[in-house]
This record gives C-alpha cells, sequence and structure tokens, in this order.
C-alpha cells in the first residue's frame, strides 16, 4: 500500500513536471487564470427571490439577488433606498403594490453614485430623487453602462437631517470612503440603520470592491457603529445585527494590519515580486484561522491582498 502511494505520488510528480515544461511559469499562471474568478461568490445569492420584511416600525428591507434596499412606509407615500437594476424593481413594484395597494413611491434616495446601486430608477417614476449632488455628474460619465437612470432631483451635500412624509432621517455623509458621495442613514425613530457598501455579513466584500479610501472607509464604518442602534441593514448579502457590523470592521482592519505587518518588513517598499510571494502567503496564514469561514475567503483573498498592498504603498 505505501508502495502504490509512492509509485502514485512520484507519477503526480512526473505528470506536473511534464506540464510544468511544456509551458514553464506561464503554463502554470495560465492554468490559474482559468480558475481564478470564483464561481461560487455570487451564485447562492443571485438566485434568491425577492422578499419584503418589516425590520422596525415603518422601515422595511426588500431583498433580491444579490442585494437589498431600504424602504420606508409614510403617510405621504413610500421612501426607496437604492434600486440597483431594473430587475430588482420590477420585483420591488410587485412587492409593494401588493404591501401597500394604495401607496406609490414618493422618493427615491441614492446612496452614492456607484451604477449597481442607481440602475433601474427611472422605473419606479417617483416625485423626488435625493441624493448627493455630485450623483447625476459621475453616472454621465458612464452613458453605456447605464440606461434607465432617475435623476437627483433634490441634491444633497454633507450631513443632512431630513423629514420625509413625517419620519425623520439622519443622512450621514462619509467623506473619502467608498465614492465621494456615500451616504449613511439613521432612521432614529426606528433606530435603524442603513449601511449600504458599509457592511458585509460574515463575507469579504466583491474584489474588495473598487473606489474607496481605507482610512476614511473605517472612520465610516466606525461612525455608524458609534450609533449603537438596535437594527442594521447591510445592502448586499446577508442580513445580519450590530455585532455583524462590528465584526466586519474588525476584520476589514485585521486585513489591512496583516498587510501591513507583511510590507513593514519590506521597509514599505512594494515594488517587489519576491516580498508579495512571501507576504501574501504570511497574510493568509495570519488570517485564516479566524476568517477562513468566512463567504468569500478564498474567492476574494487575492484581489483583497493586492488592494492592501497597492493602498498602503500608495496611502489609500
Ligand atoms: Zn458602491
Amino acid at each position: 500500500m505505501n508502495r502504490l502511494v509512492v509509485v502514485l505520488s512520484l507519477l503526480a510528480v512526473l505528470v506536473a513536471g511534464l506540464w510544468m515544461l511544456a509551458g514553464g511559469e506561464k503554463g502554470l499562471r495560465k492554468f490559474a487564470f482559468t480558475r481564478v474568478m470564483p464561481v461560487t461568490y455570487f451564485e447562492p445569492y443571485t438566485v434568491r427571490p425577492g422578499t419584503l420584511d418589516n425590520v422596525s416600525g415603518p422601515v422595511y428591507t426588500f431583498t433580491k439577488g444579490f442585494s437589498r434596499a431600504l424602504v420606508i412606509d409614510t403617510p405621504e407615500g413610500l421612501a426607496v433606498f437604492d434600486t440597483f437594476d431594473a430587475d430588482f424593481v420590477s420585483a420591488l413594484k410587485t412587492a409593494l403594490a401588493l404591501q401597500f395597494p394604495d401607496k406609490s413611491v414618493k422618493w427615491i434616495v441614492y446612496s452614492h453614485n456607484h451604477l449597481d446601486h442607481v440602475r433601474g430608477s427611472a422605473g419606479l417614476q417617483a416625485e423626488q430623487v435625493i441624493g448627493h449632488e455630485l450623483i447625476n455628474q459621475f453616472v454621465a460619465d458612464w452613458p453605456e453602462a447605464i440606461g434607465d437612470f432617475a435623476m437627483v432631483t433634490r441634491p444633497v451635500t454633507g450631513d443632512a437631517r431630513m423629514n420625509l412624509g413625517g419620519v425623520e432621517i439622519d443622512f450621514l455623509y462619509m467623506p473619502h470612503s467608498h465614492s465621494s458621495t456615500l451616504y449613511g442613514f439613521h432612521v432614529r425613530g426606528a433606530d435603524v440603520v442603513y449601511a449600504p457598501d458599509m457592511m458585509f455579513v460574515r463575507a469579504f466584500p466583491p474584489f474588495d470592491f473598487p473606489d474607496f479610501y481605507y482610512p476614511g472607509y473605517v472612520r465610516a464604518l466606525d461612525r455608524l457603529i458609534a450609533l449603537r442602534a438596535a437594527h442594521y441593514v447591510p445592502s448586499h448579502l446577508d442580513a445580519g445585527n450590530f455585532q455583524d457590523m462590528i465584526d466586519f470592521r474588525n476584520m476589514t482592519v485585521s486585513f489591512h494590519e496583516a498587510v501591513r505587518t507583511e510590507l513593514a518588513k519590506n521597509n514599505y517598499d512594494a515594488a517587489e515580486g519576491a516580498a508579495m510571494r512571501r507576504s501574501i502567503q504570511a497574510a493568509y496564514d495570519r488570517l485564516e484561522p479566524e476568517y477562513g469561514d468566512w463567504h468569500g475567503f478564498d474567492d476574494m483573498f487575492v484581489p483583497k491582498f493586492g488592494r492592501h498592498w497597492g493602498g498602503l504603498y500608495l496611502g489609500y
């Protein structure tokens, strides 16, 4: 039996060696590319049907596929926070018509300018569209990537307190965090925080999402945590609670610190492939025991490592 294992192992090494010889490292990397993009990250979520759930008082969430919008029921009409895409909006309209047959959507509120949060919005035909004053300008830069967008008609800058149909909402501006137009929202009366792109429940964000500035992003997470609200609502993946918000913040910082510790050993010189190879291994070994079972840990480890390695080098 032992001899069989030895022979099989030798054979495997021989086959791998021949294969490597055929393409060398390029061959190995080309093979890795065929597997590197995950098919297990989005797939469990994209099949989710639409569900409208009450969170607290007049605040609801609508979850479909990968995304989750906030809905507030007011005596004057409904407010919808983020619209994601046309399919999402179509399912949302059906759910709202069932739950609130006599009400229409009076307000759309955009959390930020990213196209994956604002597509489909024209389909709601809201009276007013609220969002950061730069959103229209950012969206106009991507005419091919967006078609059914309702432009912001009520621009906001900085922190704001708004009264939508008698429900007060704190708009918490998060400068230099994730995009330059990001808001978190606190519905104080129901003690609900909507944390768009600022909370992932036991999950790594997709490709460590582009367009964020690490120090400002952590300040944004800390600002939401300091509210110590009863309910926290993420815009993607699973629903969660206050502790999940804290855990996500701590994972974000732990990951960054693991990469920073490695880069410090190289005197913050990131432009060295051998150091990157050593460091990604060390960071993986350090983080895997605590976060290895989080959704997307393996799927997103490489892009996330690259993002923080580069970010530490450049200061972003
Ligand atoms: Zn975003």
